[in-house]
């Protein structure tokens, strides 16, 4: 491509609205346009490094044995009505009508559909096991997108959807795709790490996100500092710390005006907040929910939701439902006497002795309060583990990192092929459901976090695997006849060998283009120049090093070493 006739306005400008590396030199280098929020047009430059992302996801789903398939954006309601996720969706989901008032939704995945042509197409053992993917735009009504297109409300997904007849054809099928996750991802140049995640009520070790680190990450992935240990904290198991054995004393009502907070509590009754415990309020779709944490634990949403099992929408609940629940305003519910459809006490919670809970009345705290003798709940581990706690494989000392998931395979097991009534027939002649995993990646989101991963303060670096064009080839001077003439025939001879060249021939000043290439993160750089005359060029990398003066001869080596280093092919 030569840059003459290329439509792209690289931008000297940070624009205001972009507060992360990947969205500011996305947009600075011309590769994306805002069209509303969370929705982008991509340019050209953009959209070849979408394609290299692609064709990499693609030539290692094709390896494992998926195959691709291209269904529909546009999905009827009855499919989701089937698997019950039509209301359960909520508003995340884009919803449309037809002329005849029909419901339809913009895919934001695909499980029902994926389903749908299963239990059309297959009808026999004989034709298991089956892993169908696509490339495809998914839509997303995200309450909050935000940093382009990190989270943004139309993104391309790859996702897949593997078919087996029982789970033992599951597991190795999620375990091909956990590989091919691998690979893909180290062909992409990022360093993702695969982290344990919560599979919701079906529980297990069944389901696992790749992340990558990123300070501006929306996940806390939790690591240990000795073992492989890594999860997601949603998932991360907390083990309790077990209080110090007391003789239980009498319980005691303590009054405690304006007391509400556990840092005005602690100063009140002088002791440390592992001496109390908090009894926080939920609302779970038409249920009131207590739960309970030591004073200085955090509660885990997702683990009360699977102890609930399905669970829609869980919230905190309103003053109205907490005053119903505990006779009292906010700040002083506490489990005995408690009125909620659930109570649940977490495991550290049911060791601890005469601690301090809310007394269920304005103004009033418990003393000396004690699980199984004042109260009775469903005890379990539903808090967040914090840094410094024990690991739960090994028992070192765990670490928190932030995180930003780019892909995740999931054994989904009978869940949809059982709600959709899909089945083949087995060896034995029953009829049985599908045993069926799902496995995602976010490719726009990839493209993000590699540009995470690979920058500096000239713009994006990006690896050669990816990156819109090889070679960038400058010419310094473009009133000088030779120069040009020399930069074309490098240009069509690297071309003719299977080489991505961008042949910068505007008539700009050499060091503008020099910026336009580092920001574009184009590879390698060739600056053909005065030197020209001695047939010598300039050649330099873009991720570091000097700049060296080659040979117009030796150019084709020199490139073709860097693609050797990089594990990557040319002719
Ligand atoms: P998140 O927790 O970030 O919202 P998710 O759990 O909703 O992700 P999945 O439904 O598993 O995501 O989707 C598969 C992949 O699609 C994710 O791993 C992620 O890379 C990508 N993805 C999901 N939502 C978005 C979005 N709004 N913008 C860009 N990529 C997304
Ligand atoms: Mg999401």
């Amino acid at each position: 491509m030569k840059m003459s006739n290329m439509l792209v306005s690289t931008l000297r400008e940070v624009p205001a609205e972009a507060e992360i590396a990947s969205h500011k030199l996305m947009l600075r280098s011309g590769m994306m346009r805002k069209m509303a929020a969370g929705i982008y047009n991509y340019m050209p430059l953009g959209l070849k490094v979408l394609k290299n992302i692609e064709d990499i996801v693609r030539e290692e789903m094709n390896n494992a044995g998926a195959q691709e398939f291209l269904a529909s954006a546009l999905i009827p309601s009855e499919l989701w009505k089937e698997s019950g996720r039509w209301e359960a969706y909520g508003a995340e989901m884009f919803r449309v009508k037809d002329r005849n008032e029909r419901d339809f939704c913009l895919g934001p995945t695909h499980e029902e559909v994926f389903t749908d042509i299963a239990r059309n197409e297959i009808k026999s053992y004989k034709q298991l096991p089956v892993n169908l993917y696509q490339i495809q735009t998914k839509y997303r009504d995200e309450r909050r997108p935000r940093f382009g297109i990190m989270r943004s409300r139309e993104f391309v997904m790859k996702d897949a959807y593997s078919f087996d007849k029982d789970q033992l054809g599951l597991d190795l099928s999620y375990d091909k795709m956990h590989e091919a996750y691998v690979k893909i991802f180290n062909r992409c140049g990022l360093d993702a790490k695969c982290v344990e995640a919560d599979s919701g009520a079906i529980g297990g070790s069944n389901s696992a996100e790749f992340m990558v680190k990123s300070e501006v990450g929306e996940d806390d992935v939790v690591f240990c500092t000795s073992c492989n240990y890594a999860a997601n904290i949603e998932k991360a198991i907390a083990t309790p710390e077990l209080a110090e054995k007391e003789e239980l004393r009498d319980l005691n009502k303590v009054e405690t005006p304006n007391i509400k907070t556990i840092e005005d509590l602690k100063n009140f009754f002088n002791c440390s907040n592992k001496k109390m415990a908090k009894t926080l309020i939920y609302r779970v779709d038409n249920k009131v929910v207590a739960v309970m944490v030591r004073g200085d634990r955090e509660v885990n949403e997702t683990k009360v939701a699977n102890a609930l099992g399905e669970v829609i929408e869980l919230e905190m609940a309103n003053e109205e439902i907490v005053k119903n629940a505990t006779g009292a305003i906010t700040g002083f519910a506490g489990p005995i006497g408690i009125k909620v459809d659930e109570l649940l006490v977490d495991e550290e919670v049911a060791n601890m002795f005469n601690f301090i809970v809310g007394a269920n009345e304005t103004g009033y705290h418990m003393k000396n309060v004690n699980f199984k003798r004042d109260f009775q709940g469903k005890v379990g581990d539903y808090r967040n583990i914090t840094i410094g706690e024990k690991c739960p494989c090994c028992g070192c000392e765990i670490t928190i990192a932030r995180g930003t998931e780019v892909g995740h395979i999931f054994k989904l097991g009978t869940k949809y092929s059982e709600a959709m009534n899909a089945t083949f027939i087995d060896e034995d002649g029953k009829s049985k459901p599908f045993v069926m995993g799902c496995y995602g990646i976010g490719v726009t989101r990839t493209m993000a976090s590699i540009i995470e991963q690979h920058n500096d303060e000239n713009g994006i670096i990006w690896p050669l695997s990816v990156a819109p064009y090889h070679v960038s080839i400058i010419v310094a001077n473009i009133k000088d006849e030779k120069q040009v003439k020399s930069a074309e025939e490098i240009y069509t001879n690297l071309r003719s060998k299977g080489i991505d060249v961008l042949l910068d021939d505007r008539n700009e000043r050499a060091g503008v283009k020099f910026k336009d290439a580092e920001l574009m993160g184009i590879p390698m750089r060739i600056t053909v120049g005065k030197k020209i005359g001695e047939n010598q060029v300039e050649f330099k990398l873009r991720k570091g090093g000097d700049m060296e003066v080659i040979n117009t001869d030796e150019i084709f080596t020199k490139i073709k070493k860097e693609f050797l280093n990089e594990g990557l092919k040319v002719q």
